[in-house]
């Protein structure tokens, strides 16, 4: 591929991607059968990894997405969310299963998980193509985990620099020259 050229190292392959995303649905599948779940994206990032999972995932369930923006103001431990789209539903006595790209500070999917949990979801977990478990700031970790990586910043598979490369098919380390121009 012609943006290929951009990227250093490749962390995560379309072949691992692959693999790991039809174990977490099986995994997710055996949970969820009786429980007809919403699936909530956060938008952009779960958009390749989202796609990619539903279509193995064998169970009734709606889909839903939210937009929020997280501003990291005052001290380290709050976060203030801005809902930039909400959801289309209710989630009252709902199960919801959260579609993650990546789990890094835990602060954007506390906020969010706080934020459904007001609402009166009757359950509420996560399922997340890659974790950060380093970059940790609040005591969180989600159920369904793709792969665990190492504190560095990534990009593919629906993870952006500067709202580019989400459409890579992998996931991969910039190089340097890509945040000088
Ligand atoms: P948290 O609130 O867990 O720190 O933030 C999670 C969000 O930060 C992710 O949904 C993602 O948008 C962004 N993020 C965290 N780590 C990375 C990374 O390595 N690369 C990119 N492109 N985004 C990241
Ligand atoms: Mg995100």
């Amino acid at each position: 591929m012609f943006l290929d050229q951009d990227i250093a190292q490749v962390l995560v392959s379309q072949t691992q991607i692959e693999k790991e995303t039809k174990r977490l649905a099986a995994e997710v599948s055996n949970d969820y059968k009786d429980k007809y779940p919403i699936v909530v994206g956060l938008l952009k990032g779960c958009i390749p990894f989202m796609s990619d999972l539903i279509k193995h995932l064998d169970f009734h369930l709606e889909m839903g997405f939210m937009d929020v923006s997280s501003y990291h103001g005052g001290t380290e431990s709050t976060v203030d969310v801005k809902i930039e789209k909400d959801l289309s539903m209710p989630v009252k006595d709902r199960h919801i299963l959260i579609a993650e790209d990546i789990v890094d500070s835990g602060r954007t999917l506390n906020a969010v998980i706080n934020l459904l949990r007001s609402r009166g979801a009757k359950s509420i977990e996560v399922v997340t193509m890659l974790d950060k478990p380093e970059g940790r700031k609040i005591d969180y970790k989600p159920k369904y985990i793709g792969v665990s990586i190492p504190k560095v910043f990534v990009v593919g598979y629906g993870l952006d620099y500067q709202e580019r490369y989400r459409n890579v098919p992998y996931v991969g380390i910039l190089k340097p020259k890509v945040y000088e121009t």
